[in-house]
């Protein structure tokens, strides 16, 4: 099944249950300074759940595009890495809110699996939160799954692979136990099951999560219940699509395979398996898209990101042997693959091309003089059996040559190196001391100095926002 068909099926099959189907909404969150890019389905109906507004359906069913780059749900670290994370992908789900609960959303998300999707039933593991005996008997008794096929998982705080039941969309805002849908790939996989120690491999791979949103949390970490309890879903298209189409990794896909050849068209290199390919074609999506809804690389906040992500698929080119602009060429090839179903890629393909070409140029006038310092410094380092890469050197990379802490970090985990990423935030600390103590210089002067503003206000420091030690995953 192509994802297109699948993502329709999605819809079709949640507006036969009475789901009024609704557009995604942009990247940018409407109105939302606590999050960075939408990273859920549930976000447009934040308000809805939280009972501030009212739509004129109880319930609804979304093919949300998401990025997840930064924020509480950051996934860049991942790509390339595992079978299963991109940093822009499309969440399919379904919402009540305040009509139906537990047993129709169990329910629901058994038979479109299993009937629908004819997915057979002993490949599905399914997890709910550890106190949740609701839904535990849900799928024990009701539905059937057997007992050692049903795992119970409590808040996982910190753990970078393990699963949390307990889902929050940010630090604050809607949330709620859950229940997740896990497909088994296989021996021939490595990874164990869910709340295992093994389960940081890729054998079992979470395809669904049924939330039961019923809490708001405050800044201060305080749950109120929701006026009514709802449901919120989420299910990775390129995940399903993945299972559907029996392969294993989320690149095979039919929307990955001619992106990952046209990666490798433009850069020249010849091993298909190659990670970097897959970075590349994962990058192409969420730069794209993010340009179509109005980001443009800068260096503040979502732009900055955007620029991170840019950047990041450029050292990749670069590392395959690109020298020049690349990264652009490859909307088309996007536009083709996804137009139909997002067809501002296509009216808007020149104005994207563009921003990403004169992004791109620029980077690679310095890329070049940027990498040969980094690689003489890890050469010297690997000789020293030095593992962690100087702060301030890395602070030099991003000043002067544009490498992002992150681009630099990635650089130095292909050689199993850290950065020392404490020195890298002094050393840009000292640097912005410094420019607001010739900033003061300027104005006493009677110079005018103009500062630009971002909406988003959820970090302090961006610096902060590129470093890889606060790079955790969430459940
Ligand atoms: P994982 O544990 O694999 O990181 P998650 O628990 O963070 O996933 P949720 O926040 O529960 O994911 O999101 C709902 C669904 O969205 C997931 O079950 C998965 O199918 C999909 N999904 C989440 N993150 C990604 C991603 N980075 N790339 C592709 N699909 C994703
Ligand atoms: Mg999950
Ligand atoms: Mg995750
Ligand atoms: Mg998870």
């Amino acid at each position: 099944m192509k994802s297109a068909q699948i993502r329709r099926t999605f819809l079709e099959f949640f507006q036969s249950k009475g789901h009024e189907i609704v557009a995604s909404s942009s990247l940018v969150p409407h109105d939302d300074p606590t999050l960075l890019f939408t990273n859920a389905g549930m976000n447009q109906f934040k308000d809805v759940f939280l009972g501030f507004d009212k739509r004129p359906y109880t319930r609804a069913t979304t093919s949300q595009k998401c990025v997840r780059a930064g924020g509480k749900h950051n996934d860049l670290e991942n790509v390339g890495y595992t079978a299963r994370h991109h940093t822009f992908f499309e969440m399919l789900g379904n919402f009540s809110f305040g009509d139906y609960f537990k047993r129709d959303a169990i329910q629901y998300a058994w038979e479109l699996l299993t009937e629908k999707f004819g997915l057979p039933t002993d490949k599905l593991w399914v997890t709910v939160y550890a106190e949740d005996d609701e839904a535990y008997d849900i799928w024990q008794k009701e539905v059937g799954v057997p007992a050692e096929r049903i795992i119970r998982i409590g808040d996982n705080k910190g753990a970078r692979y393990a699963s949390d039941n307990f889902w929050m969309m940010g630090d604050t805002g809607p949330c709620g136990p859950c229940t997740e849908i896990f497909y088994d790939h296989g021996p021939e996989i490595p990874g164990g099951p869910p709340g295992s120690p093994e389960e940081d491999g890729d054998r079992y791979i979470e395809i669904w999560n049924n939330v039961f949103m019923q809490f708001n949390r405050d800044d201060k970490g305080v749950m109120h219940p929701l006026p009514k309890p709802s449901v919120d879903t989420g299910m990775g298209l390129e995940r399903v699509a993945a299972v559907l189409q029996g392969v294993h990794a989320n690149y095979e896909i039919d929307l990955f395979v001619n992106l990952i050849a046209a990666a490798a068209r433009e850069t020249s290199d010849a091993n298909m398996d190659s990670p970097s390919l897959k970075v590349i074609a994962d990058h192409i999506r969420a730069c794209a898209f993010l340009v179509a809804d109005g980001i443009i690389p800068g260096n503040e906040g979502r732009g900055y990101v955007l620029r991170r992500i840019i950047r990041r698929a450029i050292r990749h080119g670069y590392k395959l042997g690109a020298r020049a602009a690349f990264f652009h060429k490859l909307v088309p090839d996007l536009a083709r693959e996804m137009g139909e179903a997002y067809p501002q890629l296509v009216t808007d393909q020149a104005r994207i091309m563009e921003v990403l070409r004169q992004e791109e140029s620029r980077f690679f006038e310095t890329i070049e003089h940027g990498m040969a310092i980094l690689e003489d410094e890890l050469a010297a380092m690997i000789e020293q059996g030095v593992n962690q890469f100087d702060g301030e050197t890395a602070f030099k990379l991003h000043d002067t040559y544009g490498f992002p802490l992150d681009l630099t970090a990635d650089v130095c985990r292909e050689r199993g190196v850290t950065v020392d990423a404490d020195a890298f935030d002094a050393a840009m600390a000292r640097q912005k001391a410094q420019a607001r103590a010739a900033g003061k210089f300027k104005m006493a002067a009677g110079l005018e100095y103009t500062g630009i503003k971002t909406q988003f206000h959820g970090y302090d420091t961006l610096s902060h926002e590129g470093r890889v030690t606060a790079l955790y995953r969430d459940g």
